[in-house]
């Protein structure tokens, strides 16, 4: 059926390959099971099978695989066949082109006078400007609205000005609420990842309490990992995937091809322990999974998080946050045209179902 023998369905024989070093760090990270599945097709319908799936066979007997990571209780199963995306075809490109310009002089090509501002002001990165966002979600919420129209016209230059503009603002926060540590930066790319506007925006978040649970829920799982395995957990993550070839280095950064995507595609941009995310080799290696995305891999709505420990006034990590590194996780939201959502009761409250293969995210990273 002409599955490529470095892909994820591969992933098995691949760790029973590993050197034993390397096997046992994926068994105490990973739990890794092929699952078949048989279906029985009336004639009739094969013409529609052999059509859609390549062949009748390809239905028969199908293999999925199922990764858990037994850390983070993160898990995926990797359906191939569940996905037939349609790549942005031509069609679709000059749709949502249209779509794009269509909106152009909406609110955000006019922040100054289309957003409120923080209570401090705004801050002017190289390419965007700050205004708090209308209806807040935390003691501080700002948008980063990009001074270019289309979400899609970003460029390197464009993600180091994005995180250094994001703390440059949560400084200007603290500096009114000290007390404000918990730093967020999300960029929703397009209405299918849940972006309300189409202008290219991105935005931060600042509060108190306990940091954003899914970061505060990383921590824990990394203490208790640490102290059951004696290990880092975010090192052992980049070293399996390391090892089973799905993690590129880019400047002492790791990009990771997720081993338990979230979704589609998801990428894992892991800095050294104590590198904040300003740092040019950071802010670089986030550049290039997004130019991999949208020139290689044709994405064009995506999600986009950082993750790092509370903001101090000193700059260390507080106490217990001491190993969590930087990390951005990105995934794609899948065509903008598509009409069902990608998101189903499956990654609500089951296991994420995904049918894109990391070992092709991980050689287009290295193609690039
Ligand atoms: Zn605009």
């Amino acid at each position: 059926m002409g599955r490529r023998l470095t892909g994820i369905l591969e992933l098995p024989q691949r760790i029973r390959e590993l050197p034993p070093e390397a096997a046992a760090r994926v068994d105490r990270l990973f739990d890794v099971r092929s699952i078949g599945g048989e279906t029985d097709p009336p004639a009739e319908l094969e013409p529609w099978l052999r059509e859609t799936f390549g062949s009748v066979d390809a239905v028969r007997r199908q293999t999925m695989l199922r990764v858990t990571n037994l850390a983070t209780l993160e898990a995926t199963i990797f359906a191939p066949l569940r996905t037939r995306r349609p790549i942005d075809g031509p069609d679709h490109a000059r749709d949502l082109a249209a779509e794009i310009a269509a909106t152009e002089g909406d609110p955000f090509c006019d922040p100054e006078h289309a957003t409120p501002a923080d209570p401090f002001g705004r801050v002017r990165g190289s390419r965007m400007l700050t205004g708090a966002n209308a209806a807040l979600a935390d003691a501080h919420h700002a948008v980063l609205v990009f001074d270019d129209h289309d979400p899609l016209d970003f460029d390197a230059a464009l993600v180091a000005d994005l995180f250094a503009t994001g703390r440059a603002w949560a400084d200007g926060a603290r500096a009114t609420d000290p007390g404000a540590s918990n730093y967020l930066l999300l960029w929703n790319c397009l209405w299918r990842a849940g972006g309300s506007i189409i202008h290219g925006h991105a935005q931060s978040l600042l509060g108190g309490g306990m940091h954003h649970a899914r970061l505060e829920r990383f921590r824990r799982d990394a203490a208790a990992y640490r102290s059951f395995h004696d290990a880092e957990l975010a090192a052992d993550l980049a070293a399996v995937h390391g090892d089973v070839g799905l993690a590129v280095d880019r400047g002492g950064v790791t990009i990771l091809a997720h081993l338990t995507p979230v979704k589609e595609r998801e990428l894992l941009v892991v800095g050294p322990p104590g590198q904040d995310e300003r740092e040019p080799a950071f802010t670089d290696a986030v550049a290039h999974a997004l130019l991999t995305f949208r020139d290689r891999l044709g994405v064009r709505s995506f999600n986009l998080a950082l993750w790092r420990p509370p903001l101090t006034a000193d700059g260390a990590a507080p106490p217990g946050w001491e190993e969590f590194p930087t990390i951005v996780r990105i995934v794609d939201r899948g065509d903008p045209f598509s009409r069902p959502s990608d998101i189903g009761a499956m990654e609500l409250y089951g296991t994420p179902i995904v049918g894109s293969d990391p070992y092709d995210v991980v050689q287009a990273l290295r193609e690039a």
